[in-house]
């Protein structure tokens, strides 16, 4: 039986592996989580709107009554290619006759000194944890401890004005509202501040000029301090520098500053690489230099399509899902014999939520639906693509919930001690004050 190894069981290696269940392949999918993370929603995690569980699923529970998929958890360092085999850490490797590289992105700090030591990226559901706790900590530091909130401990810093520092932003101003209206904090809401810092001129760059005034006049009304035009200098274990000399006071900065595939599996796959590092590929996405082997997602420069040529598709969910079901297409049609077809991106449009009742769906032909509207067609998107019936469930009974009391949501810090807390790329999360 033909085997294919699918590296990464996110929306592209999922995708991928879906579609062959049924088909005369054995399918591996190897990832070093035991479970699927929905990345939209972990800024909802961070800012204690949503359990963990609530945007995880256990990927043997996707594919256990799948016959010819099998998971397997392990971590890929790189494949050999004259062996055909994928090479994964500890343990023997996994030969392969086809290969679907979907192991996605990081974060990127473009080499800002001390961001990587000292701000929480929002890549994995251990950095949403690690940054929900201490975001409520802050908020303890300084019921105990007034005089803590002059060096920043209720000021949180976010770098990156795309859709994920506009989310954090906004739901953190949401936390902040919350938390002092309804738990019995010592501070007045206005000693919080959430700071918004891009180095362009203004947010959300993929939407049109309209939706971005729209994002920024509503995060302003929401408390929110959007400082655009600013780059960061450094970050440190008290504060940003800016390029200006401001020195923002602060132990928290939320890393939304943009991927990368540097220090991923892709960097040590030995096949060429394209735009930003990116797996370079074929038009029917198989590796220029690989054919038996794909690259999709964010891992791979996935071009737009034929009719585009030279256009990359941008690191988005439903270019991953496309892309992941085409690699498999493209696996089954050379087993068959039958030549390979192209990709073609299907546009959907684009959509960020600033919070509550605010949202902005960008269709592909520009139009802009935005406001309750635009927030209702983010809540049922989000639903739609969520993985998993219980946590569609959850995630709906909690958001209504949420919308109707307010007050709701985890507000728990569960990694109470030190020794306890994962800190792969950021710092120890409890700075002495
Ligand atoms: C905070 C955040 C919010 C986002 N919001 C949106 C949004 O609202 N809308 C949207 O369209 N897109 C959004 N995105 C982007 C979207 O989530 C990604 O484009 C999409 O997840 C890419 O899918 P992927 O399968 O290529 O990679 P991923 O989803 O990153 O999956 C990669 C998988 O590979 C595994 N893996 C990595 N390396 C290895 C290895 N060496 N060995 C084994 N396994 C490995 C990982 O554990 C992971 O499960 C967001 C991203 C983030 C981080």
């Amino acid at each position: 039986m033909h085997r294919v190894v699918v590296v990464g069981a996110g929306f592209a290696g999922l995708s991928a592996a879906r579609s062959l269940i049924g088909r005369p392949v054995e399918v591996t999918i190897v990832d070093q989580r035991n479970f699927h993370t929905f990345q939209p929603l972990l800024y909802e995690v961070a800012t204690a709107g949503l359990e963990s569980g609530d945007v995880a699923y256990p990927i043997r529970v996707i594919f256990g009554k799948a016959q010819n998929v099998t998971y397997r958890f392990a971590t890929a360092t790189g494949v050999d290619w004259g062996r055909g085999d994928v090479l994964l850490a500890g343990t023997r490797p996994l030969p392969f006759d086809s290969l679907i590289l979907a192991s996605g992105a990081t974060a990127a700090f473009f080499g800002i000194p001390g961001a990587a030591e000292h701000s929480f990226p929002l890549y994995t559901l251990t950095d949403a944890r690690r940054l929900r706790d201490h975001v409520l900590r802050r908020l303890e530091d300084v019921d105990a401890h007034p005089e803590a909130e002059a060096r920043g401990a209720l000021t949180f810093v976010v770098v990156g004005g795309g859709p994920t520092g506009v989310e954090v932003a906004g739901a953190l101003a949401e936390l902040l509202d919350v938390a002092v209206r309804h738990d019995g904090f010592g501070f007045a809401r206005r000693s919080g501040r959430v700071v918004l810092v891009d180095a362009l001129d203004r947010l959300l760059t993929p939407f049109r000029e309209s939706a971005a005034s729209y994002a920024a006049a509503t995060l302003a009304g929401r408390g929110v301090e959007l400082m655009l035009g600013h780059v960061v200098r450094t970050v440190t274990g008290e504060g940003v520098e800016l390029e200006d000399g401001t020195v923002i006071p602060t132990r928290t900065v939320v890393w939304a500053g943009g991927v990368t595939v540097e220090r991923t599996v892709v960097s040590d796959i030995g096949a060429e690489t394209g735009p930003n590092g990116r797996l370079a590929v074929r038009p029917d996405l198989s590796l220029v230099d690989h054919e038996d082997a794909y690259a999709v997602g964010d891992a791979g420069a996935v071009p737009w399509g034929p009719e585009e040529p030279g256009r990359v598709c941008p690191q988005v969910a439903q270019v991953a899902i496309q892309s992941g079901a085409h690699a498999a297409r493209q696996v089954l049609r050379r087993l068959a014999g039958e030549a390979t077809e192209p990709f073609r991106y299907a546009d959907k449009g684009i959509m960020a939520t600033i919070g509550r009742r605010a949202a902005i769906a960008q269709f592909p032909g520009g139009r802009v639906v935005r406001g309750t509207l635009g927030w209702l067609a983010w809540l049922g998107l989000h639903l739609v693509y969520l993985i998993g019936f219980r946590n569609k469930v959850v995630v709906l009974v909690n958001w209504s919930w949420r919308y109707l009391s307010w007050g709701s949501g985890p507000r728990i810090i569960v990694n109470d001690r030190a020794e306890d807390r994962p800190t792969p790329l950021g710092p120890d999360d409890d700075p002495p004050l």
